[in-house]
């Protein structure tokens, strides 16, 4: 027979002298009874000698039941053969097989169900004989819970994901309102400049403060807007007054990239019913893109046009361009191009996914166009129309 790998418990003899072998048995009782694992102690003939009661409890047996039962019992009949010949050579040489060495065997419950289980053989050698004291986890039910706790931190890591993507919208949303009100407030230290365009200047202050609060207002909205819910007040709104809006607003960043501005307008008024806010916030993430992706002295068209059931907005530049297989794909949360990546550091993949959804929102659609790189982008939005005349309208002024 080989040496065993386990230390012998011949002739031990207690290190705490005042502990009697009495105390020494109690001891060990306790701990054999205190783990939460099935441990069985096993004869050289196969017999189950000694068991806690956790063995009995895993198996559906109470435990005068299996004392002196062969541990077969315990094992598949199909898989009793090939056990027996593993106990025999166990025996003949006696190593120490832990647990979570990867091995999974079968367990067999009184009631005839199967069950995976991890077992750990650690042997005993005694001056009558080796003996071995089996271990048995079931990994069924620990299985359960590991896959609930994964499915538990997925939700969690979700959940903070789509924090995180909040939070960068909402710093994406305020960059626009306070570029703009740090240029209206630029004009207001100029007392040279005519009165109506420090009038203009201080009504673009005052408007584009109600966005910012809007935009905090959406911080308490979190929990909805977490599962990608926004919020739009919808009220009859002239179209060309919003687009006009959002031209006085985007007008000093397409003077600064030196692009010429045409603008197509309808004469009459054109009413959808739409967040006026919001549609503002779009026409101008619209235009604040032809700007910034179309190299210096560029040319940018926003025309409005009459459909049948809705209003189609165009913001067309002659710009970077898109490349075919990205149109749809620009729409996408966090998607940037390389060729805007490279030239432009200030972005990030946010407004176009934000526009997509408030237009959803709207019940309405924006697509891209572009006849490839370098060769400029279009971007159509449609808007059904307002199917009434508008009582409540709310007077937006605008200059051009
Ligand atoms: P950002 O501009 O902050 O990167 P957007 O969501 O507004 O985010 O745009 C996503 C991407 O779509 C941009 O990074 C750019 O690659 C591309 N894109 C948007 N507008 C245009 C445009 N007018 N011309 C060319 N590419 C554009």
């Amino acid at each position: 027979m080989n040496q065993p790998s386990t230390p012998s418990v011949q002739g031990e003899k207690s290190a705490h002298s005042e502990l009697s072998p009495a105390e020494l048995r109690a001891i060990s009782n306790r701990f054999f009874e205190a783990v939460a694992d099935s441990v069985l102690v096993i004869d050289q003939n196969g017999l189950i000698i000694r068991l806690n009661r956790q063995t009995g409890e895993m198996f559906g047996y109470g435990c005068d039941e299996l004392l002196n039962q062969p541990l077969g019992i315990l094992i598949p009949d199909r898989l009793r053969g090939p056990h027996v010949k593993h106990l025999r050579e166990f025996f003949s040489n006696p190593k120490n097989r832990p647990m979570n060495s990867g091995f999974v065997a079968l367990g067999l419950r009184k009631d005839g169900t199967e069950f995976a289980i991890d077992i750990g053989l650690p042997p005993l050698v005694m001056e009558s004989g080796v003996f071995v004291a089996c271990t048995i986890r079931d990994i069924v039910s620990q299985e359960h819970l590991e896959e609930k706790l994964r499915r538990h931190m997925k939700g969690l890591e979700q959940a903070d994901r789509n924090k995180d993507l909040f939070l960068m919208m909402l710093i994406h949303e305020l960059r626009s309102p306070l570029a703009a009100i740090a240029y209206s407030a630029e004009l207001l230290q100029k007392p040279e400049l005519p009165h109506n365009v420090r009038t203009e200047a201080a009504r673009i202050v005052l408007k584009e403060t109600n966005l910012v609060h809007c935009l905090l207002n959406d911080l308490r909205e979190l929990p909805r807007i977490k599962h990608g819910l926004l919020s739009v007040t919808k009220t009859t709104q002239d179209l060309a007054e919003i687009a006009r809006l959002a031209v006085a607003i985007n007008r000093p960043l397409i003077e600064r990239c030196g692009h010429t501005l045409e603008t197509v307008l309808p004469a009459t008024p054109q009413y959808v019913q739409c967040d006026a806010t919001r549609m503002v916030q779009v026409m101008t993430n619209l235009l604040t893109n032809a700007a910034k992706y179309t190299p210096e002295g560029g040319h940018i068209r926003l025309c409005i046009e009459e459909g049948c059931d809705d209003l189609v907005i165009r913001v067309q530049d002659n710009g970077i361009g898109i490349p075919e297989g990205s149109l749809t794909s620009i729409f996408e949360m966090f998607s940037r191009l390389d060729g805007a990546r490279q030239k432009y550091a200030d972005g990030m993949g946010i407004g176009l996914a934000f526009i997509r959804r408030l237009m959803e929102a709207h019940g309405g659609s924006v697509k891209a166009y572009s006849a490839g790189e370098g060769k400029g982008s279009e971007f159509v939005v449609r808007l059904p129309r307002a199917q009434i005349t508008p009582p409540d309208t709310v007077a937006m002024v605008a200059v051009e």
